[in-house]
């Protein structure tokens, strides 16, 4: 037995470093990603213009124009904003590095990217005071789960990320391609970068088909300065990534349309089945309906920034601060046969009670329960199951295997370096 124990111990050795090893190459080779992706869009979009935009009619230059201005300048934009803008962090790291980072986190009103600058204003009050990574806990003493891999605070929806190396607010995923977390701050760019992207594969295949029929005609006029061979292989490559990275955005959606990211549908499945076994229906306590949470993602609509912002490449706070965010109710009544559990009808009433009683994302509605813990009055927890119904909860969405690090005070005058020092 003993004998067994420790051959273990050395196969789950083994196992840590395979994983280690391979966080390191998804670190290394980021940086070549990044830069085969900027080659890939830039000669993309060059030969897009060299072999089919010299060639179209007035008419159809005129009819295209809007896909020709608007493609390229989100798609560059777009994927210079998501490899740039972090996707925020709950403890910042004190570093040169660090401070220029935190300055895309609130951007200046006056930088080219900023919202405020091109006259896209947010409607109605903000949701939190605060965003980024600052101001969160002025004068509060809340507890908050500690990261057991890097000592720091850790909210609800926050993940360790084990290429980065540190905790990241609202994680989905750690992306290659921009050699970066998606978090809270950048996935807005993320998600619309994937969907330019899409509409500019689709223009090409659809407006390129010619120009790729004539590559294979040896008497065909060619008066590009691509080559053939150049063209017949981006032409096949946007066909290819164009489906890819649709099918990738379309899931996204789905996700978002759900309240949820790429790690918690994860652990949203397997909680939901676990519940199914009880018996019970799971609740995604993120989930406001399918409408306001696509709202909130791209912080438009209500309290939110106009829809046309969606079509430029700029940097716009999220909707929440990343600290804490709004909550479904447990429904009162008995779960029916048909029961719909993304009920649009719940966005409005979390809204109409976000600007009533200052409930919602702000800190200041959550109270303590009995044991002191603080809970958001119309949030849920497991053990309140009404009904049928369970929810998902701050311990139950984060306590996964990189949880296990108790609890922090950041009252505690020792945890307060995430202070303005802007
Ligand atoms: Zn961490
Ligand atoms: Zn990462």
């Amino acid at each position: 037995m003993p004998l067994i124990h420790s051959l273990s111990g050395v196969v789950i050795r083994c196992f840590k470093k395979v994983e280690s090893a391979a966080d390191w190459m998804t670190g290394a080779a980021g940086p070549v990603f990044v830069f085969m992706c900027w080659s890939l869009i830039l000669s993309g979009g060059f030969i897009y213009f060299d072999v089919v935009v010299r060639s179209l009619s007035l008419l159809s230059l005129f009819l295209l124009s809007p896909l020709l201005i608007l493609v390229p300048l989100n798609l560059y934009g777009q994927y210079y904003l998501v490899t740039h803008v972090p996707p925020g962090y709950p403890a910042p790291k004190p570093s040169g590095e660090e401070k220029k980072a935190a300055a895309w986190l609130i951007p200046n009103p006056k930088s080219i990217w900023a919202g405020e600058r091109w006259g896209f204003v947010r409607q109605g009050r903000a949701l939190t005071g605060a965003s980024g990574m600052s101001g969160v806990w002025e004068g509060a003493s809340r507890r908050v789960r500690r990261c057991r891999k890097c000592d720091g605070p850790k909210p609800e929806r926050t993940h360790h990320c084990s290429v980065c190396k540190r905790c990241v607010l609202q994680m989905d995923h750690h992306c290659p391609w921009i050699n970066a977390c998606v978090g809270l701050h950048n996935q807005r760019h993320f998600v619309l970068f994937m969907a330019w992207l899409s509409t500019g594969c689709a223009t090409v295949s659809i407006t390129g088909y010619h120009a790729f029929l004539a590559t294979f005609d040896y008497h065909a006029e060619w008066p590009s300065w691509t080559p053939k061979i150049g063209f017949t292989l981006i032409y096949v490559l946007c066909l290819a990534i164009g489906f890819a990275v649709s099918v990738l955005m379309f899931w996204h959606l789905y996700m978002v349309s759900y309240g949820e990211t790429s790690i918690e549908s994860h652990d949203n499945a397997y909680l939901a089945g676990k519940a199914k076994k009880e018996g019970l229906i799971y609740l995604n306590p993120y989930d406001l309906g399918r409408r306001r949470n696509l709202q909130l993602f791209f912080n438009i609509g209500p309290n939110g920034y106009s829809k046309m912002s969606l079509l430029f490449p700029l940097v716009l706070p999220p909707a929440s601060n990343g600290w804490s965010f709004p909550r479904r109710p447990i429904p009162s009544h008995p779960p029916a046969k048909s029961t719909n559990l993304h009920a649009p009808e719940l966005a409005d009433g979390l809204i109409a009670r976000a600007n009533g009683l200052g409930l919602g994302l702000g800190l200041e509605g959550e109270v303590p329960n009995a044991e002191g813990e603080l809970r958001s009055p119309i949030g849920g927890h497991a053990e309140d199951g009404m009904g049928g119904y369970v929810m998902g909860d701050e311990e139950g969405l984060t306590d996964d295997e990189e949880g296990g690090g108790g609890w922090m005070d950041l009252g505690d005058p020792q945890y307060r370096f995430g202070n303005d020092d802007r």
